[in-house]
């Protein structure tokens, strides 16, 4: 991955990172541009899901279907019977 510098734009390299927590690290990073050569400190965070965890969805299937009535639950089957 390659960081862009926040001084002149040009690629940086990413030197090391420190874990801050789960979701967040500390990019330490150079500015690979000669005339420029700045060392800094990015931030990587998770921010949001797009997709989440299969387990977290398998588990919300799972409560959905609790959930429904007898009559849904058939529904449900119906459309799963479908070829
Ligand atoms: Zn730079």
């Amino acid at each position: 991955m390659k960081i862009t510098c926040p001084h002149c734009g040009e690629k940086s390299s990413i030197s090391s990172s420190k874990k801050i927590t789960q979701s967040l690290r500390e990019l330490y990073c150079h500015c690979d541009n000669p005339l420029c050569d700045a060392r800094f400190v990015m931030s990587l965070a998770h921010k949001h899901d797009t997709t989440p965890p299969r387990p977290v969805m398998e588990q919300a299937i799972i409560e959905l279907v609790r959930r429904l009535s007898p009559r849904e639950k058939r529904q449900l089957m119906d459309i799963i019977k479908q070829p």
